[in-house]
């Protein structure tokens, strides 16, 4: 395959090989290639100096035959229908590669928050929120956060949905802030998830993780946090990196220290008693584990062979395309792909939501444990499937998550 390097090529060509590979049935691979649904809105606001701001937002429902419909919003310029198509069909494979019972789907609005103030993201989503009213809810599409977004995003859309139907509805968006019925752990959840599949390859690759060197390109929600976690576990951070720049440091950085440099002056660059390289480098950089949490086709065949790390664990959705993937494969670099790796995000969306709807709150230690033995259970179950199939762990996952995907499918049956 010639690389297009769009999120949705990858995707579909992700697809086509484990389709292949499973003999999957023609017309359920057709049906998977496209999403059951999409919606494009148009957000009419005010903005803050009194003009008319519009901006164009989607919501896409991928595949809904094991469950409501669940994923991120994501609130970036450069969001385009098909980057969402391509989102909203990963999480349809992740929610069935770490076995919770939902389909998958994502939204996303063409904004740059960066340049907007606080009051007119709340307006942005308040907007948007009611213009998804009739796709989402409870038992039908549940939302979450995803780059540029995050809980108090989601408190507005819990509040949003609220007062349309007159009473709470906190299960019908998930990583709300504590205090409106999030969840204990969610905020560190995908990191927490990334940094287990690392100690699980590490384990698999004779690795040790103490003293560990890791990379983590993009520092928002979940690279901050799984520097911070890997750091705990004994890794040592040598470089870190966000949109406008890279630092690193062979004497391993204190994840803490640059989160606090970052929220104060914008960006990790610049960091005391760093050298400052380009997120480029970044990716070239000598470590053991790699930790990609920023945006997709961030490995490509152009730099594949450049790869230092031993080990990838993919934070972010779609960082490595497939021409890149036999390179790493050949490599031998153990890589742990998406719909694995960051799967600890919808897991304890997943265990927010059924907290919600039973009116409970677990303890974080409830929740973190929950998680391991969900994240290392999956781990367990692609690794058997990649070592059956002599394959790469990310055509093991896609395995798994297609077929259970199209066993439900099958079992439904088609209607009418
Ligand atoms: P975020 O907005 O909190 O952080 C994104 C970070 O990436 C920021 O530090 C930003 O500066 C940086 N970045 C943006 N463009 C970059 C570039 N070109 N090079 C380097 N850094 C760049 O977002 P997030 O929630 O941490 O999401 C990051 C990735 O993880 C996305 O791919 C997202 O889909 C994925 N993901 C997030 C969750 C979640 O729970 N938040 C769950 C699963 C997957």
């Amino acid at each position: 395959m010639a690389e297009t390097q769009t999120a949705l090529s990858v995707a579909l060509e992700q697809l086509r090989i484990a389709a292949g590979k499973l003999n999957l049935d023609l017309g359920i691979h057709e049906m998977l290639k496209r999403p059951k649904r999409s919606l494009i809105v148009s957000i009419t606001m005010k903005m803050d100096n009194g003009e008319t701001g519009v901006f164009t937002g989607c919501r896409v429902q991928h595949n809904g035959a094991r469950g409501p419909f669940k994923g991120g919003i994501r609130y970036h310029p450069n969001v385009t229908l098909d980057e969402i198509t391509a989102l909203a069909m990963w999480m349809t494979w992740k929610c069935a590669v770490v076995d919770i019972p939902y389909g998958g789907a994502k939204g996303g609005v063409c904004c740059n928050p960066k340049e907007m103030s606080k009051g007119e993201l709340e307006r942005l989503t308040r907007r948007y929120t009611s213009l998804l009213l009739d796709f989402i809810g409870p038992y039908r599409d549940v939302p979450a956060p995803d780059v540029y977004t995050n809980a108090q995003t989601m408190a507005w859309i819990m509040d949003t949905y609220s007062q349309f139907k007159g009473y709470s509805v906190p299960e019908c968006v998930t990583g709300k802030p504590i205090s409106v019925g999030g969840s204990e752990g969610r905020a560190e959840a995908t990191s927490r998830g990334v940094v287990l599949c690392a100690r699980e390859s590490a384990k698999k690759s004779g690795l040790k993780l103490k003293g560990a060197t890791v990379a983590v390109q993009g520092y928002g929600n979940v690279g901050w946090n799984a520097a911070k976690i890997a750091h705990s576990m004994g890794c040592k951070i040598v470089a870190v990196s966000d949109s406008r720049g890279a630092v690193y440091c062979s004497e391993g950085l204190d994840p803490h220290g640059i989160h606090e440099y970052k929220s104060r002056t914008g960006s990790v660059v610049d960091y005391k008693g760093c050298e400052n390289i380009t997120n480029k480098e970044l990716i070239e950089t000598k470590c053991d584990i790699l930790i990609p949490a920023a945006l997709e086709n961030q490995i490509t065949k152009a730099n594949a062979d450049k790869i230092k790390a031993k080990i990838i664990a993919e934070g972010a959705n779609g960082p490595v395309t497939p021409e890149a993937d036999k390179v790493l494969h050949e490599k031998g670099v153990f890589l742990v792909p998406d719909i694995l790796a960051n799967s600890g995000g919808v897991t304890v969306s997943y265990f927010e939501w059924v907290q919600n709807l039973t009116r409970e709150h677990w303890t974080l230690e409830g929740v973190n444990g929950k998680l391991e033995d969900k994240i290392v259970g999956a781990f367990n179950d692609v690794y058997k499937v990649a070592k059956k199939e002599e394959s790469d762990m990310r055509t093991a996952a896609l395995m798994l998550g297609v077929g259970r995907v199209s066993e439900a499918i099958k079992t439904l049956g088609l209607w009418p």
